[in-house]
């Protein structure tokens, strides 16, 4: 049988070095090359405990005891370097290099007289010690141990980051346990001269050298779940470790080790998907957050947004309203001169030529064509500042939409257009609406037709939908729209490309405006295109409502409420 004593402290070197290249290997940072270097003495440190028991009885066992001091030393003062640098630097090298000295002094004085902690040395329990060194030594030993957990202590207090604090708590547990297993065999001990325990220290230094590789690994993963499972899964390794290494027979040791083989293969695979899982979840949650925070600065913005229409439509309306004075005054001169008022006030006009009469008419039909794009635009911050007013009553549609076609038969037939109008049936198109702004959306609509047909026909007609309700239809045959605008010329300042060919002054508000007067009144207008160059069709539905008619209404002798039709 090996004698344990030996084989353990050298094994543990082993496994620390391993662990140290393997941690190494992942990061280059200062943190983790100290740490390695701190791997490294641990090691030495086992390696020295090992030495010491494999050369008892030999004259060089000295070297190993004090080799064994020395590494002590460099570990305790890597470890305060350690707790320093990690999670973040709080030390530069002047101060590492200052709180190194006593350190570096102490290891020279042991490699100047060997024999100045231990004087003479003959067996495990049986040597001399220097106490007042040993006393020095181990004071500073523990002084910088404690300056360590200090450290740890501070960084855990000051650091906001959940991740941070996590790290520390684990470093400062590993350690802890640590240096209270090797406590008593290796500082305790040694003080009554029994070496004979010495080999735990190596064991209990595994705690040390793999809580800060954990942590530092670690770096991004610090959940409960993981490290539940990664517990659970290397006790299970643990446990099965030690059946192999306690086998009664070659047989038994063979099927304990298959089953470790098997459980490490599988308790690798359950800690990676755990590990994929909960960093799935760590997405998910940062995209919730930074899907919230977007979702703020769009509201913000929203705010903002609002902010500036509400003044851009405040804008338009005092501009427009400023526009409008001048233009009333240009107007009515231009008016007067053509109608040949010969004078105002003490100012003659005089007599205008006829090419002059053309250009004032001209200066005429300009203004009020200004007028009306001033009369939209007012009517666009009306709407969006919610001001317009609208003044229901009942009225005839038919006969209102015939007498605008009327009015409009003149300038259709300037532009060589065949205008004409009709109704299928002679029902009711009685509609309770703003006459006003209802003959505005009507004239629009049928000045469009003109506008935007070069050639051909409008026909005007009204009818009842199936469901009953009335509808104006106005189709031509002009240049029609194609199909990927039809659905965007509702919107504000939005032209077919094809319009600025045959209207060149055209503002495209016309369109929204009437949308919005419809929509006011619970009503509809859309268009139907068979495409471009082959006409469109412009639909206005008042929608049917039963309302009840009321006692100074009715005509009839019945002294009953009745119910009537109407169209809103
Ligand atoms: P404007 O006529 O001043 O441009 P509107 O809002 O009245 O503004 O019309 C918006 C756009 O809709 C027009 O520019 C034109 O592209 C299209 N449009 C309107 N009526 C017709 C029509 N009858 N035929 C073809 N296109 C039309």
């Amino acid at each position: 049988m090996p004698d344990y004593t030996v084989t353990i402290p050298f094994a543990l070197s082993l496994i620390n070095i391993v662990l140290g290249i393997f941690i190494l290997y992942g990061r280059r940072d200062w943190s983790t090359r100290v740490y390695a270097l701190f791997v490294v003495f641990v090691a030495l440190w086992c390696f020295s405990i090992g030495m010491i028991f494999y050369l008892e009885s030999s004259p060089l066992v000295m070297f190993a005891i004090n080799l064994n001091y020395i590494s002590a030393v460099g570990t305790v003062l890597l470890f305060l370097i350690f707790t320093k640098l990690f999670p973040r630097k709080t030390w530069n090298l002047k101060t590492i290099s200052i709180v190194s000295l006593p350190i570096f002094l102490i290891a020279a004085l042991i490699l100047l007289d060997p024999s100045l902690i231990i004087k003479s040395f003959v067996s495990r329990t049986d040597f001399r010690i220097e106490y007042m060194t040993y006393a020095i030594y181990t004071f500073v030993v523990y002084t910088y141990i404690l300056s360590a957990f200090y450290s740890l202590y501070s960084s855990y207090r000051e650091s906001k980051d959940y991740t941070e604090k996590s790290q520390t708590i684990v470093v400062a547990l590993g350690t802890t346990c640590g240096y209270l297993v090797l406590l008593i065999p290796n500082i305790i001990l040694p003080w009554f001269l029994d070496y004979s325990y010495i080999w735990i220290g190596p064991i209990a230094s595994l705690t040390m050298t793999t809580a800060i590789g954990y942590a530092m690994s670690k770096h991004h993963l610090f959940d409960i779940k993981v490290i539940a499972t990664e517990l659970f899964t290397f006790l299970l390794w643990l446990i099965l470790l030690i059946r192999v290494l306690t086998s009664d027979s070659y047989g038994d040791a063979l099927v304990n080790g298959l089953i470790l083989v098997f459980a490490i293969f599988f308790g690798i695979l359950l800690i990676k998907s755990v590990i994929r899982e909960v960093k799935n979840r760590e997405k998910i949650e940062g995209l919730a957050t930074e899907l919230a925070v977007a979702n703020d600065e769009l509201n913000s913005a929203n705010v903002r947004l609002k902010g500036l229409d509400k003044q851009k439509s405040e804008f338009v309306s005092i501009a427009s309203h400023q526009l409008r004075s001048p233009l009333t005054a240009i107007k009515g001169y231009v008016s007067m001169l053509l109608e040949g008022t010969p004078s105002y006030g003490d100012l003659k006009a005089g007599k205008i030529t006829e090419a002059g009469y053309e250009a004032l008419d001209r200066v005429f039909k300009s203004a009020n064509a200004l007028v009306l794009i001033i009369e939209d635009l007012l009517n666009i911050s009306r709407i969006e500042q919610g001001r317009m007013q609208y003044t229901m009553t009942d009225f005839n549609l038919r006969d209102m939409v015939k007498e605008i076609a009327d009015n409009m038969t003149i300038v259709a037939r300037e532009h060589k257009l065949d205008l004409t109008f009709g109704s299928n049936d002679d029902g009711n198109y009685t509609v309770n609406a703003d006459s006003g702004k209802i003959r505005q959306v009507i004239g629009n609509i049928i000045d469009n037709s003109i506008k935007y047909t070069p050639s051909g026909s409008v026909k005007i007609s009204l009818h009842h939908s199936d469901e009953g309700s009335v509808v104006v239809a106005v189709k031509d045959t002009g240049i029609g729209i194609p199909a990927s605008v039809i659905g965007t010329l509702f919107q504000k300042f939005t032209r077919s490309e094809g319009a600025g060919k045959v209207n060149v002054t055209g503002t495209g508000i016309g369109l929204y405006i009437a949308q919005e007067i419809m929509k006011a009144h619970g009503g509809k207008i859309w268009i139907e295109s068979p495409g471009e160059g082959k006409g469109s069709t412009f639909f206005i539905e008042f929608i049917k409502q039963k309302t009840q008619m009321t006692e100074n209404t009715k005509t009839t002798q019945s002294t009953n409420v009745q119910s009537s039709d109407k169209f809103v």
